[in-house]
């Protein structure tokens, strides 16, 4: 299927940034609640991070998903009203990161509701979309999701380099929308050790293939990692990028699945 069959008419190739707010729950995940070296860095995303991240999007005027710890939103409403305030997408990502695939499904189901019902609170509607902790969901995520409803997108997979449909028998679907470990910058930087100048270079081979090909692009970032000041420029310089090209749809990723869905609905993608 050509590019100018998948995507709205005059688009090749849509993209969207999504901006995980994990603050300081990711750490305690990771490294426990005693090891400030690294909790620190956590409080990062809403001391500076996600404000220099929201600057960056109004310059270019681009509009983003921010993936949201209820526990993030919980302490800090400002930073959720300021997102908000810009045009973006809100979506959840989970109560307090600790991941679904260790949880018994009760305790996921408990802990997805309670992440909806404060995102909800603090922003006034409800979120349509969700990412796990970690990017790691249970084999039941999925079906929690369909059960609790309005759920239109998740962002928890790294298989393909399109959008796909989770197809349920009352015709409520999900939209998939995979990303990749490339596209990561906790990836990059962490794991991979890359300058902000690599990780530049990486995301625009990653996206001229994608754009080339008439796929999907989807940036996986973090406040407390591309907010800081030198990944920040790595961050902006790939907003521009892909926003210098001809017939590519950076939208946030509720936009993208509605589109998506309507196709689906239409038959004309699967
Ligand atoms: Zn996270």
């Amino acid at each position: 299927m050509s590019p100018e069959q998948i995507w709205p008419e005059g688009i090749r190739c849509a993209a969207v940034f999504t901006f995980d707010n994990d603050d300081e729950f990711g750490m305690i995940d990771a490294f426990g609640s005693e090891r400030m070296f690294y909790v620190s860095q956590g409080y990062y995303d809403t001391n500076e991070g996600t404000a220099r991240v929201l600057r960056i999007l109004k310059r270019h005027q681009v509009r983003a998903t921010f993936c949201m710890v209820g526990r993030t939103a919980e302490k800090r409403q400002d930073i959720v009203k300021m997102i908000r305030e810009d045009g973006h997408e809100v979506a959840a990502h989970s109560w307090d990161h600790r991941p679904y695939y260790k949880m018994e499904y009760e305790e996921e189901r408990e802990d997805i509701q309670k992440t909806l019902d404060i995102v909800e609170r603090m922003v006034g509607t409800r979120p349509v979309g969700h990412r796990s902790p970690d990017w790691n969901p249970s084999k039941s995520t999925v079906k929690i999701l369909h059960e609790l409803g309005g759920f239109i997108w998740r962002g928890d997979s790294l298989d393909g380099d399109l959008p796909y449909i989770h197809k349920f028998e009352d015709g409520r679907n999900i939209v998939e929308l995979p990303s990749s470990i490339g596209l990561d910058d906790f990836g990059v930087y962490g794991d991979r050790g890359y300058s902000p100048q690599e990780a530049f270079e990486l995301w625009k081979d990653e996206f001229d293939i994608l754009y080339e090909e008439g796929k999907f692009f989807c940036l996986t970032a973090h406040p407390l990692v591309s907010g800081r000041p030198a990944p920040s420029t790595a961050l902006e310089k790939i907003v521009a990028y892909v926003k210098s090209h001809d017939g590519v749809w950076i939208s946030t990723a509720q936009e993208i699945a509605k589109y998506w869905l309507s196709k689906s609905q239409a038959a004309l993608i699967v």
